[in-house]
């Protein structure tokens, strides 16, 4: 039986497959969202946050093996991958970037349910326990409570609290899961403000005033512009 509230995000551009898959796994207790290109793929990722990820490979612009990577960098969530029968090499790509299992088409919707299960019964210790260690994040003297949405900055024994807003959380939150590692604005907006149309500009603004409270905290530097580029979040000697 499916635990109450499981979700799958599956992402599929042939929408009878999709709307098949879907039809079956409702009809297992799971609530299901559907994504037909990369970048939906992703926004809806972030948003519903979803226990297992079916994937195909064979998308129009992004491809799956794309996409994959894009999951990882972010997530340990359980991946499978549906490849046509003759993507032997793809099939070997996809398990040596993560994914979990795969399954070849044509394939019986019974059995991707099956599959499923057999993945979230064999993940879902580890995948749990890594979320819940994700929801920590410690950079520097910046500890980042993400299930609570608070940032405390240690001093010694003392701590403070930072008052940030949404957005601002968002992009020390994303910005703290790969410290050192530079990002565009066009990947923070991406990430940090996918629901609106918003410009470089509006990114360096929030920014700017994410660099202000840290620094009012005791914490310059720590977010480097780097020209050219885009930010980073810096941790320091
Ligand atoms: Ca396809």
């Amino acid at each position: 039986m499916v635990q109450k509230n499981q979700s799958i995000l599956l992402v599929e551009d042939e929408i009878e497959i999709a709307d098949i898959l879907q039809l079956y796994l409702q009809n297992d207790g799971f609530n299901c969202a559907h994504a037909t290109d990369g970048r939906r793929a992703m926004e809806l990722f972030r948003r519903v946050k979803p226990d297992l990820v079916l994937l195909d490979i064979r998308l129009p612009g992004q491809n799956g093996i794309d996409i994959l990577q894009t999951l990882r960098a972010e997530s340990p969530v359980p991946v499978i991958m549906l490849t046509a029968l003759t993507d032997d090499i793809n099939k070997l790509v996809s398990l040596r970037l993560g994914a979990d299992d795969y399954i070849s088409k044509p394939f019986n919707p019974a059995e991707v349910v099956a599959r499923v299960h057999a993945v979230l019964r064999r993940t879902s210790g580890i995948y749990q326990q890594q979320t819940k260690e994700a929801s920590l994040l410690k950079v520097a003297n910046l500890l980042i409570d993400v299930s609570r949405h608070r940032v405390t900055v240690e001093h010694g024994d003392n701590s403070s609290e930072l008052a940030l807003t949404l957005t601002e959380f968002r992009l020390l939150e994303f910005l703290a899961r790969q410290p050192e590692r530079c990002f565009s604005r066009f990947e923070l907006i991406d990430a940090c403000l996918p629901e609106s149309d918003a410009l470089d500009r509006v990114i360096d603004s929030h920014l700017s005033k994410l660099r202000k409270k840290l620094t009012e905290a005791g914490c310059a530097d720590m977010i480097e512009t780097v020209r050219g580029v885009g930010y980073r979040l810096w941790q320091g000697q």
